[in-house]
């Protein structure tokens, strides 16, 4: 299927590995120009080089962190009508809430929930009076289904929910919308960061928490990133303008509700 977005242009955010590398990938293979953003400069610059190798569309980096006012200059320092935004960056640290400050707080609900918005808030406008756009959030399972363990990221994630179900209502007569993606769990760096601390709490090495997560889950496996990354391009085509507002589990079905 002709995803019909060859010649757009598209910022990805967190793109140097994991999940929205593999937003960047299905993207770019799909002639859209994309630019990536990380912090550490080496591995993104490999992963543009990597992208770039697969000879569809240009590809684009800037080192930043999107979580930061300076980050977010840096990316819009050169004047980018951007088509399609994918909003990602690292989620917030586990823990135990008694151990949590407001700072830990507002940490979380600047990368995971005040970030986005921004980068929102940057480029929706200009998609608006292009007649078309698309916003893609990397968000998490666990605004569906909390995570033990991960209060910062359920609480800090809701927002960002909520925010955005509103906003995509009065985007989408302007050819802009905007979706959610709720991963549960995929082969990422993130995952293994997951695991190793699991691990240390309930005694067990991480690859006893792999091999056990693994066998409760449904599938019996983790998530590709490339599963994630197709389903992000399908959001982001032209066949996706009429889906809006949504959030989008993928999880290989271990949510067990209905709905
Ligand atoms: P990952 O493998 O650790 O990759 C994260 C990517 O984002 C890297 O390229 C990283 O590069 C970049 N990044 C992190 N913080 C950044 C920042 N402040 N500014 C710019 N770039 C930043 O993580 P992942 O597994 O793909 O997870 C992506 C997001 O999905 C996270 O928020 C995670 O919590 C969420 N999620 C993941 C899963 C899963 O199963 N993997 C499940 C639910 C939710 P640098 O470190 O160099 O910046």
């Amino acid at each position: 299927m002709d995803m019909g977005i060859a010649g757009r242009t598209a910022l990805v955010c967190g793109a140097s590995a994991g999940l929205g590398y593999a937003c960047a990938e299905a993207l770019v293979r799909e002639g859209v120009h994309v630019t990536i953003v990380a912090r550490t400069e080496g591995p993104l610059q490999e992963a543009a080089a990597r992208l770039a190798a697969l000879g569809a569309g240009r590809v684009e980096w800037v080192a930043a962190d999107v979580t930061t006012s300076e980050g977010r200059e840096r990316i819009f320092a050169t004047p980018r009508a951007f088509d399609i935004l994918v909003t990602n960056a690292g989620g917030p640290p586990p823990g135990d809430f008694r151990q949590w400050n407001e700072d830990d707080w507002q940490k979380a609900l600047r990368g995971n929930m005040l970030t986005p918005i921004e980068l929102i808030r940057r480029t929706v406008d200009g998609m608006m009076e292009r007649g078309f756009g698309r916003i893609v959030n990397i968000t998490s399972s666990a605004v569906k289904a909390p995570v033990d363990g991960l209060g910062l990221s359920n609480g800090a994630r809701a927002g960002l929910t909520g925010f955005v179900a509103g906003l995509a209502r009065s985007t989408v007569a302007r050819g802009v919308t905007i979706n959610n993606l709720l991963p549960g769990t995929f082969d990422t760096a993130r995952l293994a960061g997951n695991f190793a601390a699991a691990a240390q709490r309930e005694g067990k090495t991480p690859e006893e928490v792999r091999s056990s997560r693994v066998a409760r889950h449904p599938a019996k496996r983790l998530g590709d990133p490339a599963e994630l990354g197709a389903a992000c391009v399908f959001l982001c085509s032209r066949h996706a303008g009429y889906i809006n507002g949504q959030n989008l589990l993928l999880d290989g079905g271990s949510f067990p509700g209905v709905l």
